[in-house]
């Protein structure tokens, strides 16, 4: 997969030549482009902003840069209809199945905004998609686009040595996922649960998924409604209810 990313700071973007995601860089799974936006600037201030029509507070990335850095991308990777993601507050709101969708892509461009934000032309005439990160808002799209390349990478086979672990993780089967627990087997008097230290490999199986819907029940209920729950399932879930009903 390729990635490109536009920004008035290159420099924000260190963390993505680390650990898993440097490895997959590294390994050519992942060829990741940083551009600054000033490069694609015309005038002698490598200006990216202006006053906004209509008056009002702060400043507005201006569209031409945008649209100059993302048709120079084009030209050189010659990829078919890559996604051109405008990181926006107002965007759809990232989530796993996003992170999925987006990693079966083979090109992926992230525009990062400040200030104000970037002039509506950017999501009307070059976007293809606008994708916010939380209902929060941050200062620029730089953190955002490092959690979607973040989110997206390790699902890509290859990235994450043991693909068992990213099918487990919280939201791939619709679930939290499971408590882990490492070595000592006690520590300031919290145990281990006995059944991980059994050896019995179905007992633990069953241990892990009972607990992984113990935990969506009790954090996010609202997951439970989309999951796709087996017998075995809803059977745990009976009996979970009744022994929270019981401990109270
Ligand atoms: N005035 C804008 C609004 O209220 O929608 C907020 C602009 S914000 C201060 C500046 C930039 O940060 C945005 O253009 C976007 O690139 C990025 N940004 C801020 N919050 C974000 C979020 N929750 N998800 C994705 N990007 C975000």
């Amino acid at each position: 997969m390729r990635i490109d990313i536009v920004t008035i700071f290159p420099e924000a973007f260190t963390p993505l030549e680390l650990s898993i995601l440097g490895r997959a860089r590294a390994a050519g799974i992942v060829d990741i482009h940083i551009h600054n936006l000033r490069d694609f600037t015309t005038d002698r201030h490598r200006t990216v902003d202006d006053y906004p029509y209509g008056g009002g507070a702060g400043m507005v990335m201006k569209p031409e840069p945008f649209f100059a850095a993302v048709e120079a991308i084009l030209r050189e990777a010659r990829t078919e209809r890559p996604r051109i993601i405008l990181t926006t507050p107002q965007g759809r709101l990232f989530n796993q199945a996003i992170a999925r969708e987006l990693a079966s892509c083979d090109h992926l461009i992230l525009l990062c905004g400040h200030y104000e934000g970037v002039d509506e032309r950017v999501a009307l005439g070059l976007a293809t998609d606008e994708i916010s990160i939380g209902d929060y808002v941050l200062t620029g799209g730089e953190l955002a686009a490092m959690v979607i390349v973040d989110a997206v990478v390790r699902l890509i086979p290859g990235v994450v040595g043991e693909e068992e672990s990213v099918r487990q993780d919280s939201f791939s089967e619709g679930l939290l996922d499971y408590p882990h627990y490492t070595r000592p087997p006690e520590f300031r008097g919290m145990r281990v649960p006995e059944v991980l230290l059994s050896g019995h490999h179905e007992a633990i199986r069953r241990w892990r998924r009972k607990e992984a819907l113990r935990r969506t029940l009790l954090r996010r209920p609202d997951l439970l409604n989309r999951a796709n729950l087996t017998e075995e399932d809803r059977r745990f879930l009976e009996e979970i209810r009744r022994e929270l009903a019981e401990d109270t």
